[in-house]
């Protein structure tokens, strides 16, 4: 724990912390070495863990990285960090974020960019978004590992963008109770670790049923390290071809062919199948996310969370406070969200866009009824870029290409490091069945 602490406070120029905690850090760390002594402890005894800025944590202001939320600090833990500080975990603060989640490079934060470690003073790169500020700290070695949520590919694109694993668990695994809500039905935690192991057991100590969020899930929570060493031997990997963008980068289709070579290597059979309704699933997200996000934005009306901005009367209040404490990026989606919902364009918008979900969602499952176990394309279309060098909201949104379809069926997905183009990380994705996180485990070792 002082040898993470004594990193974060070196590395401030990362960004990767909105808040470091390193009293409370030596205080559980500290609680932590005695309970070893003692020969007790749990399976993350002492083990230092970054938590990304979107979890609440009882007395430690929680910001999602926007102004609207001031000093909040929250009575309450979420469900994911309660169950991780059980097993023994050490907080050594939160971590930067795109604000609420918003964005595919971290630039939307109210507390300004990340940078990702893989470029230097002359080349300010992005470590990817939303969460930015877990794979950068991951990857600088500012924690051992770190809390991330994914509502559209915000742990598997940073995690392929910094050259660390992202693992993106089946929606219901983890409670989302105590998480700042994006997308509700959308929206899970998952971690993001320097290796596929770490993942594993990481992911063990996240996940739970929970009284608290009626969508997690009550199944039993297998032990994932134990799954790693499960045989690729005759495992069917699809490969899908919607996923071949056009142009299609070389060194991008040149590693998603490595992964193949790989897990054949690895004895797996690959084969070619067809999710035709890909083509589609970026634009539904853009209208579902949104439209889910106007909804839970609305609580931020300057009475129930930390900023206020006084006005003559109580809209004037709401209005000034909302203008004042959302960034562009969230107005943007709260207008897009308001406005496919509303009376005349929902059934255009927002009814049109549920149901291309549904074919979505159809695709995988005919592939899984093909007999198919899992999936293998690209995390992310490209490796970090520069740190403004997308300006355009739609250019940014392209990003998502390969992660959203994931999430919209609400399976689970990993990215793994597979090499360096340029110097640069670059990540493959695999898609599982539902719930079948323990399957994903030996095939993400296999492209280790
Ligand atoms: N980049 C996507 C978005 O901006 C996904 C973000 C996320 O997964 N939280 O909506």
């Amino acid at each position: 724990t002082d040898a993470y602490i004594g990193a974060i406070e070196a590395t401030t120029s990362l960004n990767a912390y909105v808040l470091p905690t390193p009293d409370k850090a030596r205080a559980m760390a500290k609680a932590s070495d005695e309970k070893l002594a003692a020969g007790q402890g749990g399976p993350l005894e002492g083990v230092p863990l970054g938590i990304k800025d979107l979890f609440c944590t009882e007395g430690v202001r929680t910001t999602a990285a926007s102004k609207i939320l001031g000093n909040f600090v929250p009575p309450y833990e979420s469900t994911v960090t309660a169950n991780l500080w059980k097993a023994g975990a050490v907080c050594l603060g939160k971590l930067n974020l795109d604000e609420f989640a918003m964005g595919s490079s971290n630039e939307t934060s109210a507390f300004g960019p990340v940078l990702n470690p893989w470029g230097s003073d002359n080349r300010r790169l992005v470590p990817g978004g939303s969460s930015g500020g877990s794979a950068a700290a991951v990857s600088a070695h500012l924690c051992a590992a770190a809390t991330a949520t994914d509502t559209g590919g915000s742990i598997r694109q940073p995690a392929a963008l910094t050259g660390t694993v992202g693992l993106k668990p089946t929606y219901g695994r983890c409670s989302r109770w105590g998480i700042v809500a994006f997308a509700s039905s959308l929206d899970q935690a998952g971690p993001i670790t320097r290796d596929v192991r770490d993942a594993a057991i990481m992911l063990k100590h996240m996940a739970s049923v929970d009284d608290k969020d009626s969508t997690s899930v009550d199944l039993p929570v297998a032990d994932y390290e134990a799954a790693l060493e499960g045989s690729v031997k005759g495992k069917k990997i699809g490969i899908p071809k919607e996923y071949s963008i056009d142009p299609m980068p070389e060194e991008l289709a040149a590693f998603w062919k490595k992964g193949e070579d790989w897990l054949r290597a690895a004895g797996a059979e690959i084969v070619h199948v067809s999710l035709p309704h890909t083509k589609y699933a970026l634009a539904a997200y853009y209208i579902v996310a949104p439209a889910e996000a106007s909804s839970n934005l609305a609580r931020y009306d300057g009475v129930r969370y930390g900023l206020r901005v006084p006005g003559e009367d109580i809209i004037d209040m709401y209005e000034s406070t909302r203008a004042a404490g959302f960034g562009d990026e969230v107005k943007r989606r709260i207008l897009i969200g308001t406005y496919v919902l509303s009376a005349g364009y929902y059934d255009a918008y927002y009814l049109r866009a549920q149901k291309v979900r549904t074919l979505i969602k159809r695709d995988f499952e005919n592939v899984f009824h093909q007999g198919v176990d899992a999936l293998l394309t690209p995390t992310a279309p490209s490796p970090a870029f520069e740190i403004g060098g997308k300006q355009d909201p739609v250019e940014m949104y392209l990003n998502d290409i390969f992660t959203v379809p994931v999430n919209m069926a609400g399976l689970p997905g990993i990215s793994v490091p597979a090499g360096l183009a340029d110097g640069l990380p670059l990540g493959l994705q695999l898609i599982g069945r539902p719930f079948d996180e323990a399957g994903l485990m030996p095939l993400a070792r296999a492209l280790e």
